[in-house]
Order: C-alpha cells, then structure tokens, then sequence
C-alpha cells in the first residue's frame, strides 16, 4: 500500500510513488557543508523509498538495531516538493508545468555521520537518506493555488526559533529543469515527488524537538524528534 497525502481545500487524496531527491541545489548550502562542493553542472540526484514518506504530526526516530541507535546525527533539510500530477518521459523544460499537481514543504532528514562515511567509501546514501520516516511531507497544495512559484519563501523553526528560510528563486536548478531532466533519465509517473534541495541551515536534531516547516500563508508540517 502506498503512503497517501491529503490535498489542501480538496477531497482528492494523493498517492506517493517515486521519491526523487536533489542535493546541491543551494549555494549557501554547498558552502555550509563540511566537505564543501563545486557547483553541480548537473542536479545531484537521489532516491529514497516511499516508505521513507510520513505525514505532519509524525514522530521520527533515528533507526535502531539491537537496541542501538545505527547514527548520533540527525540532520534537518527543509525542502520546497513537487508533487508530479501525471505520466511523462523526457519533458522539455517548457512544458514542464503541465506535470505538475501541487505543491508541499518536505524534510529530507539525513543520518549525517552515515551520509559522510558514505561517501568517504563510496557508497550509496540509501541508508542516510533513505530511512523509515526519512520524508516528512505536509499536505500538498495545487499548483493552481500558488501566485508565484518562481517566488515561493519557507522556513523552518525548531522549538519555535527560525532555523531555516529559503525561496525558490534561489534554486541552482528551477523546477521546470528538474522536472524535465529527471524525465529524460527515469521517467516521471502520476505519484511522484520532488524533493528540491535545501537551502543553508542544516542542524544536528535531539529527541523531543519539534520541527515546524511552513511553505509561507500555504501549507504547514510539524513533526518531533522520537
Ligand atoms: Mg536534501
């Protein structure tokens, strides 16, 4: 069974499937990092399962086996999502909009230490990215309800302090360019997400904080730290 989102002002409930990801699509956030990276000359892409999909109002807990926690370093990524309202494959950027359903704001949480250790041994990110709870998505809002997508501001407040905030302008890659280059290489199906990156203030979590993200007068999500 597929994780569902409610669709704001609407009885219409969205099915997720694909979840796809973009690092490195924030200058800010590039800098931020310990390694820090070049520019992509294309959009870092990733998945993660759609099990990693949770509503607002989810607790997350960092994954643990025999009865230990597999990370200490649980990150925050606050992300503007395209919800994909039907079926394309290898989409000109100018058409690009006709694939788009709504919009949401998602956390891309990230078990930091596995993501770097990851990558020092060159190996996937599935597990830092791609854990149960992984992907906090608010209730999604149609495309057709949004003034200015080219200019869309979010945040996120931790414990009600402002942590992150960023605007869709300031996206390496536009949607339309993801939306058409993730077409050209998987596909894009009635279901899926876009997560598009997120811009500088990333953290490290503790149980009980109470994360808050809000795509600005649109959507909202809350979740805590379990
Ligand atoms: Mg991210």
């Amino acid at each position: 069974l597929r994780p569902t989102l409610k669709v704001k002002d609407s009885s219409e409930i969205f099915e997720v499937n694909n979840v796809y990801c973009i690092g490195k699509n924030y200058l800010e956030h590039i800098k931020e990092m310990e390694t820090p990276d070049v520019i992509p000359s294309e959009p870092v892409t990733f998945l993660k399962p759609n099990s990693a999909v949770v509503p607002s109002g989810s607790i997350v807990k960092i994954p643990v086996i025999n009865g230990k926690p597999i990370s200490d370093n649980l990150q925050n990524e606050t992300e503007i999502v395209v919800a994909i309202g039907k079926k394309g494959k290898d989409i000109e950027e100018i058409f690009a909009g006709e694939y788009i359903y709504g919009y949401a704001i998602g956390l891309d949480l990230t078990l930091r230490d596995i993501q770097s250790n990851a990558k020092k041994n060159g190996q996937p990110w599935s597990i830092a990215k791609g854990f149960y709870g992984s992907a906090p998505v608010s209730d999604i809002i149609k495309a057709d309800e949004i003034p200015d997508v080219k200019n869309m501001d979010f945040e996120l407040r931790i414990n009600g302090r402002l942590r992150q905030s960023g605007n869709s302008g300031e996206m390496i890659f536009k949607i339309n360019k993801l939306i058409s280059y993730i077409s050209h290489i998987f596909s894009l199906e009635k279901g899926d997400l876009i997560f598009t990156g997120t811009p500088e203030g990333i953290s490290k979590l503790s149980p009980l904080d109470v994360l808050e993200a809000e795509l600005c007068g649109l959507v909202k999500l809350k979740i805590k730290i379990g």
